[in-house]
């Protein structure tokens, strides 16, 4: 009971969030500005403000990062404490998403031959490389390096026989838990978690918590 007591404000108001979740890199915001889902209050500063997750980053697609814009997404980016993510389209991307300084990559690998050798060269950056909703994409697990993590994602995962298709990976591969989010009220993984207790996966953490408390 003292000890309760005698918590910093700050951690005990963390403590008792009920939407607090571990981790969340995959979240979209204004700058990936061709994608139609993103609506223009899911901006940096909403999803910094809002602050679900415990360890925080933003990954916009990198076709829309390129030149003086990716400048811009870090500095605003870091500016509020958050990773800098991106996500790449296949392998059409890596090379140009290789050269730029993010945190970690969410990954668009579709069962083809370069799509798994551009998951080798953003490996090659020694950044972590998650696989985004693999079964949407129709990834071969087989043929995915075992150093990749795999997504399970709240947007997609409902949409497949997630216990069929992910049960026979479980020990290949670690996994992460991700959002997805274009919109504010996507800022959740309530159905992803559910499935990662039910596969009995364990969710890997990539990185120290970003959020240390509300503001
Ligand atoms: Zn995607
Ligand atoms: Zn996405």
């Amino acid at each position: 009971m003292e000890n309760k007591n005698h918590a910093p404000a700050a951690e005990h108001e963390t403590q008792q969030a009920p939407n607090l979740v571990a981790q969340d890199l995959h979240i979209h915001t204004t700058y990936s500005s061709g994608d139609s889902a993103v609506l223009p209050q899911q901006t940096v500063a909403f999803v910094a403000r809002f602050r679900h997750a415990r360890i925080l980053g933003i990954s916009d697609h990198v076709e829309y990062l390129t030149g003086k814009t990716f400048t811009r997404y870090e500095r605003e980016v870091r500016s509020h404490g958050l990773l800098v993510g991106t996500e790449v389209n296949g392998a059409e991307w890596t090379s140009e998403a290789a050269q730029l300084e993010f945190d970690y990559y969410i990954y668009h690998c579709r069962d083809r031959r370069e799509d798994y050798l551009g998951a080798e060269e953003l490996l090659s950056t020694d950044k972590p490389v998650i696989l985004a909703h693999p079964m949407v994409l129709d990834t071969n697990l087989d043929k995915v390096p075992p150093r990749c993590l795999i997504e399970i994602n709240n947007r997609y995962i409902w949409r497949d026989d997630w216990r069929a298709r992910l049960s026979p990976y479980r020990d290949r591969f670690r996994f992460v838990i991700g959002s997805d989010a274009h919109q504010p009220h996507w800022l959740n993984q309530n159905i992803a978690r559910r499935v990662a207790a039910e596969l009995g996966v364990e969710e890997t953490l990539l990185f120290p918590a970003t959020v240390l408390s509300r503001v």
